[in-house]
């Protein structure tokens, strides 16, 4: 038997007519390329992001078109987040940080046509116009006194709007229709295009508000150091209407100082983040002593947050959530939260279990699966690669059967590529990535415990561990260090430091000191490129037989 309720479809046009009439204070405030800091109340935004989506239809978006944008996170960028999926076009939103070759293909596989860019980008779509579709039209986000000089023909996002109405009848239509596009960074062949749909947005923008329920009040700020241009900001641009929270837009600046000013400046409760933006951050804290002003809560992801740094938040009061997803995953999978049969607990035990990746969303199902493909018990020992399930999770990729076959499992769930284990509280500890695995003797050795034990030690700002080639183990561990300031701990100082955690044989056989660590698109350590980089490393024992 049905029940009898009505069946609304899950749009995100809601959410921004909710946002703007349940929260009419809350503002976006964005820092702009312009030079300037710009602020709009949510129903400003509204009525910008309607204009936007007249403008759209002016220029022959319809339903189902791609349309690109190239841009930081600032209030035009969000109003096209609402206007394109408001009318049931797709956002196709562009890493900047990608080559122009992968830039290239995700146009082309996307077909977009109009592409929306801030100025900043206007040199890297001038350096491959001649290769982009003949037809292809390009906006400039930002008004006539700031148009630049481009070498292609270019519209001005703020004319574009100007004598268009504010107000607007979002149109009704299934909520299964697509509604953003993002491709992953796709550090082995070419990137992968995850197409999110109105129902999934909506249902995830919900997840991130229970998931947040600690530290999402309205009235609070909250800043998206996640890009707009990658997974949708990790969902905030959705959630913070959700939930009344203003949105602080950091632009082009993510720089400790930069992030610092504008986090005392606008009194942001929480942000949200990869580790490598904490770590800039953190040094300007210690520098200056102190926490920005109503600074509470730090959200960290997209990779391993060392416990030594969700320590440095905790220590100085702001509450650290360790979070984990993918963009196949919209992208958030699980929530860092304290169980509250931790409350009490001695920091030591508190920080450990913030150590882990916490413990999944509703709405997300885990399961881990060994290398024959039987599932393994949820018994924190067990470990396999992870296979996730749910509303929020893609069916597979746009427009690539291949991939999505190799993704797919017979069941129907999405395989994530990283190692975990899940302990019977629900607590998920991502091993590695399969491919940054360390085997070394048969054996496996992570790349994120090392990296995590290696970073509590003082002398090290940031650190890679990555397997190199051993004619007898196969593969050793060697670590690859920034350091934090004059010191150079020796290899033996390192293996003082690791060998309480560590075995003796999972010990690095090298440490090598360099300037900064190659980061993919997305900021986080790229291991591909160190391995490029380290191509000519010889491991100390064939230099030894070299001699
Ligand atoms: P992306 O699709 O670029 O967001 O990358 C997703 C991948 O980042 C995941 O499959 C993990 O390998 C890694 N990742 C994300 N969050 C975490 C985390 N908290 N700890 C460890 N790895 C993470």
């Amino acid at each position: 038997m049905k029940g009898m309720m009505m069946q609304r479809p899950l749009l995100i046009s809601e959410i921004l007519e909710y946002g703007a009439e349940a929260y009419p204070t809350a503002e976006v405030v964005s820092v702009r390329t312009e030079g300037d800091i710009h602020r709009e109340t949510f129903p400003e935004l509204r009525d910008r992001a309607a204009q936007t989506a007249h403008a759209l239809r002016a220029e022959g978006i319809e339903s189902g078109d791609r349309v690109a944008t190239l841009a930081w996170n600032g209030h035009r960028h969000l109003e096209l987040y609402y206007a394109i999926s408001g009318i049931g076009a797709v956002c196709h939103t562009i890493n900047p940080r990608l080559s122009a070759e992968q830039l290239l293909y995700i146009v082309s596989h996307a077909e977009d046509r109009l592409l929306f860019l801030d100025t900043t980008f206007v040199p890297v779509i001038a350096a491959v116009r001649d290769q982009l579709p003949e037809d292809m039209r390009f906006v400039i986000m930002t008004d006539r006194a700031h148009m630049p000089d481009t070498p292609f023909p270019a519209l001005c996002y703020e004319e574009l709007l100007e004598h268009q109405p504010t107000a607007i009848d979002w149109p009704e239509f299934p909520e299964e229709t697509a509604a953003g596009l993002c491709y992953t960074s796709g550090t082995t062949g070419n990137p992968k295009g995850a197409l999110y749909s109105h129902r999934s947005t909506v249902l995830h923008a919900m997840m991130i508000g229970l998931m947040q329920s600690h530290s999402f009040q309205e009235g609070r700020k909250v800043l998206p150091v996640v890009p707009l241009f990658h997974v949708n900001a990790w969902g905030l641009p959705y959630s913070a209407l959700l939930c009344g929270l203003s949105l602080v837009m950091p632009g082009p600046a993510l720089d400790g100082p930069s992030l610092f000013k504008l986090m005392d400046d606008e009194g942001v409760y929480s942000a949200w983040g990869v580790p490598t933006v904490w770590q800039g951050l953190l040094a300007e804290i210690k520098a200056q002593g102190r926490m920005p002003r109503e600074f509470a809560d730090v959200v960290v992801g997209g990779s391993a947050a060392p416990r030594s740094m969700i320590e440095a938040f905790e220590s100085r009061g702001a509450t650290v959530g360790h979070a984990w997803g993918m963009t196949e995953m919209s992208p958030v999978g699980s929530h860092g939260a304290l169980p509250a049969y931790l409350a009490d607990a001695p920091f030591e035990e508190q920080m450990a279990a913030k150590a882990k990746q916490g413990r999944r969303c509703f709405g997300v199902d885990f399961k881990i699966v060994n290398e024959d493909g039987q599932r393994q018990p949820h018994d924190g020992k067990a470990v396999g690669e992870l296979f996730v399930r749910g509303n929020t999770v893609v069916s597979g990729y746009f427009r690539n059967e291949e991939a999505t076959e190799a993704a797919m499992d017979s069941e129907g769930w999405f395989g994530t590529g990283d190692v975990a284990s899940i302990d019977p509280k629900g607590f998920l500890v991502i091993q590695d990535r399969a491919k940054d695995l360390i085997k070394s003797g048969g054996e496996w050795i992570s790349s994120i415990d090392l990296e995590n034990a290696a970073m509590a030690h003082p002398a090290i700002a940031s650190c890679a561990a990555i397997g190199v080639a051993h004619p007898k183990w196969d593969e050793r561990p060697i670590l690859v260090a920034v350091a934090a300031g004059e010191a150079r701990p020796t290899l033996e100082e390192m293996h003082d430091h690791l060998s309480e955690h560590f075995a003796k044989w999972q010990l690095p056989d090298d440490l090598l000191w360099v300037e900064a660590l190659p980061l993919t698109a997305t900021g986080k350590v790229s291991k591909l490129t160190l391995r490029k980089q380290l191509a000519e490393y010889e491991h100390p024992e064939l230099r030894v037989l070299a001699e």
